[in-house]
Formats: structure tokens, sequence, C-alpha cells
């Protein structure tokens, strides 16, 4: 079936907004979550009463992670779940991705993030009854991701069918302290003497028969491998600590587990345990006395390695395990806490939502919550795009690390900012390799990976976002600004841009205008690919261009001996700087003159204009239920494109196309990608439309704690969660590094009352607090520092606080 189609409009000037969000799934309306789940609370998320029927956000919302592990939250017993997960960051299993059809040079080898062995299963039995949810004995239940902690405690009360009454409190973290380490606490109580077991499990799933819900035909969903993936190496029970080793089938990654139970408690008690690589149980007897509590502390140590073989991983873990047990539990709790005020204390946002109320900030926080989650231990790893918090995508890392979470780090965490980096720059032998194959020179970033390969199958909407190499540059130029740190360019930054600016400039060419023209590629937006002169990509392009140049230049004028070095190193002539800039100079950008608008791409305004108003809502998002070529051939976006180039590089437009721009694009985005909606959520702000900038916010903000985009089960968008973070200091608070200056333009919505925020710029503390009153701007930490607000220099020095009024409003934006 044709999609519905509307009268061609591009004839026209762009059009006014039309209202979008509407059309997607659930209607793309903002449905609040039913009382007992998500209640307001600033720092913590609650689910005060279990039902299944909300799995999907609670497995997702609940998820921990460190950066490098992270275990869904699914209930203790193991079960019921949808789909519990504990993923390690990078450690994945290949496969031989089947082409219908081959073709030279498309990607051959898929990577997925592997499920690995399971360690917080604890069954608990009372006088041999198993306490398993639902059940209609269970007198309270709370569950709490308190989010100042790092924890998720749980608490429930229970009659067993005998009348005795059982209290079960138990709280597991995701270490940020120790990088390999998960562990929980558990602890009964009885209110009458009872036999008592609990039965600890550490089980392997990846291995088992898929579940139900994994067969869903999604592409975005995760690869279901039909082979075994982890063989066994080392199961053993050593003085009750369980060692296990694996190597995965085909990747030939390494994997290894230790997991450890401290039992406390004034009761009588045994333990037995079984050690085997798919099951190890260990079973803890008590002879439990009325009040007499029973504690458990399972302490679960993951090590993973590309080259080191799994039996030597293990002394690794056991040292882990070793630490974490001679500290205690508690311990590993005060080390969280210490570790998110640090966190906290450069992240926090604060917004007064008179609407809202507290539902605002709790979610506010709950996205930077993720942030943390998804990066804090991350070293020499990328950010997958769903964080651990599930297997969708396949845990590959995307531009979503560089283009989303990279500003937030190089403003908050520039430490981690700089690994992420580095990690990037770790890759580039394969992308130098990946050049080659597609005919060009230095070197092409795969679009999706893991490993550094491409895992991109469709190479639509995947290889051809060559994008992907100037989002890198963007994103080392961000950090290298607002940190202040040339000398990263030394480390390992130029090297990067160079490789970079020669791929660009052997995939384009001058035309018969004289222009330089980039063909064949694809921009962020995915449902229009393989075109001539994507804006975004050119506009891009040209900066990574110019930057490199000036890297290079630089660095010749201030470090002779690192830029002989460069030279040598990467072969790089005296002339390519000048041809970098050359091409720059000569970039082709489209500008549709009648219009006044920049096209998409060179025959983006030709094709039809996809009629979203009368696309039904079950229709969405269209990735799903069109066939690609029916969306590629219209006018339709699935995520924001001239729109990112415009927040992007917002010194490159002028107000006024920037609002025709905006118009014209935002009425034909679906926002199927949840990368959308904070980009247009910030261009809204910058150009004055008040009403859209809050209500895009909104989606972003509340992309998964209310499942707008209706898959949260497949774990949480962090690119969305750090466009809400754009969204509020880029969008409301106007913030902006294009020069290397910090520029500071506030927008803060009359829907708002205040907005504050802190900002890590060139060793500096910054906060910014916002009202309808006034503004306060105040340097906490560092030297004197110069600010441009709304286009004049202030002088923020340590101790004062400059109050400047508010910008006069236009009365329409009411
Ligand atoms: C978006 C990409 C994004 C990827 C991973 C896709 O749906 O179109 O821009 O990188 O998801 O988040």
């Amino acid at each position: 079936m044709a999609p519905p189609l509307a009268p061609d409009r591009a004839g026209g000037r762009a059009q006014p907004p039309r209202r979008h969000y509407g059309w997607g799934i659930l209607n793309r309306e903002i449905v609040p979550p039913p009382q007992h789940l998500f209640p307001p609370d600033e720092w913590r998320i609650v689910e005060a009463r279990w039902t299944p029927e909300f799995s999907d956000r609670t497995e997702t919302a609940f998820a921990l992670s460190n950066g490098y592990i992270g275990v869904r939250g699914a209930l203790e017993e193991g079960r019921p779940s949808l789909d519990p997960g504990t993923f390690i960051n990078g450690f994945h299993e290949t496969w031989p991705i089947v082409h219908a059809e081959a073709a030279y040079g498309l990607a051959r080898t898929g990577q997925t993030i592997c499920n690995v062995p399971d360690a917080l299963v604890l069954e608990l039995m009372v006088d041999d009854e198993p306490l398993f949810l639902p059940t209609a004995r269970l007198r309270e239940y709370a569950r709490v991701l308190d989010m100042r902690n790092g924890v998720l405690q749980r608490d429930i009360a229970w009659s067993t069918a005998g009348g005795k009454h059982v209290t079960v409190h138990s709280c597991r973290l995701v270490s940020l302290e120790h990088r390999h380490l998960v562990a929980v606490e558990y602890e009964v109580t009885v209110d009458r003497a009872s036999p008592v077991s609990v039965v600890s499990r550490t089980v392997n799933r990846i291995d088992r028969p898929p579940s139900r819900r994994r067969n869903r035909q999604d592409a975005r969903l995760g690869r279901q491998l039909d082979h075994r993936v982890l063989n066994g190496q080392l199961a053993e029970d050593r003085d009750g600590r369980a060692v296990l080793a694996y190597e995965t089938t085909n990747s030939k990654m390494t994997l290894a587990m230790g997991i450890e139970h401290v039992v406390e408690t004034a009761n009588r008690y045994e333990m037995t345990s079984s050690v085997t690589p798919d099951l190890s149980e260990v079973v803890i007897t008590a002879e439990a006395e009325p009040g007499v509590p029973i504690r458990i502390v399972k302490y679960a140590a993951y090590q993973t390695s590309r080259a080191v073989p799994s039996r030597d991983l293990v002394p690794r873990c056991e040292r882990t395990l070793d630490r974490a047990v001679r500290g205690g539990f508690k311990m590993l709790a005060d080390a969280q806490r210490a570790h998110l005020e640090r966190f906290w204390s450069r992240a926090d946002v604060v917004i007064a939502d008179p609407v809202n109320g507290v539902r605002a900030q709790q979610a506010v926080r709950w996205n930077l919550f993720q942030l943390a989650q998804a990066t804090w231990r991350a070293e020499g790893a990328g950010v997958p795009a769903k964080g651990l918090t599930s297997g969708a995508y396949d845990g590959h890392y995307f531009w979503d690390t560089e283009a989303y979470v990279l500003p937030f780090l190089a403003y908050t965490q520039p430490r981690i900012a700089r690994n992420m980096l580095r990690f990037r720059h770790s890759m580039l032998d394969q992308a130098r390799e990946r050049a080659r194959v597609l005919e060009l020179s230095g070197a092409l970033f795969p679009w999706r990976t893991i490993n550094g390969d491409e895992a991109s199958a469709l190479f639509q909407a995947g290889t051809a976002q060559f994008h992907i190499n100037a989002d890198v540059a963007y994103a080392l130029r961000r950090y290298v600004d607002v940190r202040g740190d040339p000398d990263f360019l030394l480390e390992v930054g130029a090297e990067v841009l160079v490789e970079t600016a020669r791929m660009w400039e052997s995939l384009g060419f001058y035309g018969s205008d004289g222009c330089f023209h980039i063909h064949g590629v694809t921009g962020p937006d995915e449902y229009t690919t393989v075109v001539n002169d994507n804006a975004f990509t050119n506009l891009m392009a040209r900066l990574n261009l110019n930057y490199a140049a000036h890297a290079v230049r630089s660095i010749e004028a201030e470090h002779p001996a690192a830029h002989a070095a460069l030279c040598y190193s990467l072969g790089l002539t005296p002339s390519e700087p000048g041809a970098w800039e050359k091409a720059a100079a000569a970039m082709y950008i489209p500008y549709d003159e009648s219009r006044g608008i920049t096209p998409q791409d060179d025959s983006f305004l030709e094709r039809e204009v996809w009629n979203l108003d009368a696309t039904p809502p079950e229709r969405f998002p269209l990735l799903n239920h069109f066939h690609p070529l029916v969306i590629y051939r219209h006018q339709v976006l699935k995520q924001a494109d001239v729109v990112m180039a415009m927040f992007l590089l917002g010194n490159e437009f002028t107000p006024e196309e920037k609002a025709r721009n905006f118009a014209y694009y935002d009425a034909l985005t679906t926002g199927d990608s949840s990368l959308s909606a904070s980009i247009q959520s910030i261009v809204a702000s910058e150009i004055g439309d008040e009403e859209r900038a809050v209500e895009h916010f909104r989606f972003a903000l509340l992309m998964d704690l209310a499942d707008i985009a209706g898959n949260v089960s497949d774990g949480v968008h962090v690119a969305s969660a750090a466009g809400a973070w754009m969204a509020l200091v880029f969008g409301f608070g106007g913030v902006r590094d294009f020069d290397g200056q910090l520029r500071i333009d506030p927008a803060l919505p009359r829907r708002y009352d205040g907005l504050e925020f802190p900002l890590r710029f060139h060793d500096r503390q910054i906060r910014v607090a916002l009202t309808h009153e006034d503004e306060r701007y105040t340097l906490d930490e560092g030297e004197p520092l110069e600010v441009t607000i709304r286009g004049e220099a202030h002088l923020l020095v340590p101790g004062s606080t400059l109050r400047l009024p508010p910008k006069p409003r236009s009365p329409q934006g009411a």
C-alpha cells in the first residue's frame, strides 16, 4: 500500500510548523505512569507495587551500570522477567553476515554484545515454599532506585501459606569504585521459627533457548545468536568461591568470573555449592529463629579480554573479590555514594517546573544518572547506544557517543570525555583499512561497531553515513576547546584529524562549477539515503578539513619536533593542509533561493512530500512499516538533519535562515529516532519558539520514563538522555562554544520558574542560575574568566556572583 501523500508543498515557501508528535507509537502523548510507578520523588525512582505489565519499564529504569558492567532491573528471583541481562562493555560474539546478494566491501562480520552469566539470582524458600511474584500474600513491596546512593533496593513483606511473616530486604549495586564488581546484599527475617533456604544462582542465559519476546521482528533489537556462544573452560569451587572461565566461539574473547558469598547470621546454617559453566548454585539453608536475620552478601567479579586466556583472568577476579570481601558491602555502598557526590556536584541540573513539580526534576536526574551509569567506568570502551541496559542495537557504538554524550562529558567530566576520544583513536588502524576498501585515503570510522570493524550490514543507512568522521573531529575540537587542552592534539587528536580530513578530500571532487562536492552519502536522517551533497555532511566535512589544517599549522608553529614526528609517522606532506583548506573553501553548500532554506541534499526538495497527517499512528515508526524505498523517495525525516547542522554550526546560519529551515523540517520530522527531539528543542529555543522548545524537550526528557517511543523494554535511549541535558544547557541555557569562547544566551521558557546548572570550562567551575527575575553567574572555582553573555563580555571572578536582568521577551511566546 502506498503511503498517504499530500499535495506537493514543495512549491511554496517554508510551511508553518505543524504538530507532529501525536502520530507515533502511543500517539506520542505523554501518558504519566500509574500512581504506584515512579511517584514524584527528587532523588529516587520508586515502584510501590509490582505489576508485571510494567516490567518493560522497570527492567530498564532499574538497570544498574558503571559503564563496564550493566545489569537489567530483573527481580532478585530472576523471574518472572521479560528480558534479564548482564552485559560487559565490548564483550561480544561475532557471526557471519549473510548477504542474499553479496557485494564487494560490505560488512561481513556481525558483532553482538553477549548476555554474560547473570550472578544476581537469589531464590528464597521458607518452609519449602518459594517466594515468587506474583503472589496474593505479598503484604508490602517497594523497589527503589536511589540516584544519590547508586543502589537498587527492594523491601518485601510476605506471608507464607502457613501464615508466617517474612521480610526480605535486598540491595544491589554495580560498583563505581571497583570496575569489575557487582554485589548484592540479601537479608531475610521470619517471625516464627522456620527452615529457610536461599538458592543463589549464576545462570548462563545466552546459551539457553531464546525467550519469546526476543524473536520480535525489529532490526533495532540485538541479534539472537543461534550457536553456542560461551564455552566453559573452567568451573571450580575454590573453598566456597566459584570461579568460571569461558571463551566465545567465534570472536575468541575471554571471560572469567568469580563469585563469593558471605553469610552473617546468628542462626544455624549450612552452605552447599555446585559449579558448572551453565548453572552454578550455592544453597544456604538455615534454621531461622524469629526475628534473627539471615544476611547474605554475594559478590561477583567479571573480567574480559580479547587476548588474555580466560584462565589467566581468574586471578584478577579473585583479587577483586578479596578486596570487596575484605571491605564489606557497606564500604562499597559508601564508595558508591562518594562517587555519585562527585558526579552530581559537576552535573546536577535543577529545574523548577510549576506544572509538573518534582516529576520534572526526577526525570532530569534519572536521565543524568543514566549518563553517569553509561560512562563512569567505561575507560577503554565506547558508549553503546543503549548503554549497558540491554542488548539492543547489538551493544554497538555509533555517533551517539561523540555527538550526544561527549558534550555532556566535556562540560561535566572532561577526563572521561578524553578517554572516549582516546578510545576512538584506538580504532584508527581499522578505520584506515576501511577507507582503503572504499577506495579512499586516510581513515573512515565505522558507522557502528564494537571492535573497530564496520558492523553495519545495511550500508545505505550505515557505512554511507560518512559524517561519522566529522562528528569525531567536531567532538575532538569541542573537548579541546572546553577543557582547554590543546596538548591532546599532540597526543592523539592531530592524527585523527589528519586521517579524517584526508578521507574527505578523497571522497569529494571538484565539479565543473568549481565547487567541491561530496556525493553518495547519507546524512543523519536515515530516511533519505545515498544522496549527493547532503548539507549536514558538507558543512561538517568543511569544519573537519579546516580544523585539521589549523591543528597541523599550529603544531608546526608551536611544536616543530612534534610536527616533524607527525609528518614522519603519517607521511604528511607540506601541501596537504593547503589542499584541505582549498576543498573546504570550495565546499558546495546547497541553498534554495526561492524558499530561502537549506535543502537537505541536492534533490531533497524535488521529492514527493510524505503526508504525516494522514499516516495512521500504528504505522510508526515508518522503518518498521514501509519498505525502505518507499521512505527514501519521499520528503520525510527520521531525525534532525539540517536542524542538527544548525545546532552544531549555529554560527554559520543567520537567525532568519534558522527560523525558515526549522519551520520547514520540523514539519517533516517524524521523530522516529529518539536522537531528534532534543536537537529540535535546542534550535526551537534559539529561534524563540518557546512552545516547540518545551514540547520537544519533554519528549526527550520522558523518552524512557514515560515510554514515549514504545520500546523502553529495549533499554535506555542514552543519546536522548544526553540530549535532554543538551536541551537544558544548550537550549534553555543558551550555552555555545563555537570559537573556543564560552558564550551564553539563555532563553528560559516561561513554563519554568528556574533553571540552574554547573559548567566545567578551562578548569573553572561555573554555576548558572536562571529565573525570570534575574540571571546569576558564579565562578565557584578557578581563575577569573571572560564569558560572553548575550553578546557582551563579562569577567567572572571567584567568590562573587554576576547578576544580570533576563533577556526581554516578546509577548507572543507566553
Ligand atoms: C539513529 C542513529 C543512531 C542509532 C543508534 C538510529 O535509529 O537513526 O542516528 O545513531 O539509532 O542510537
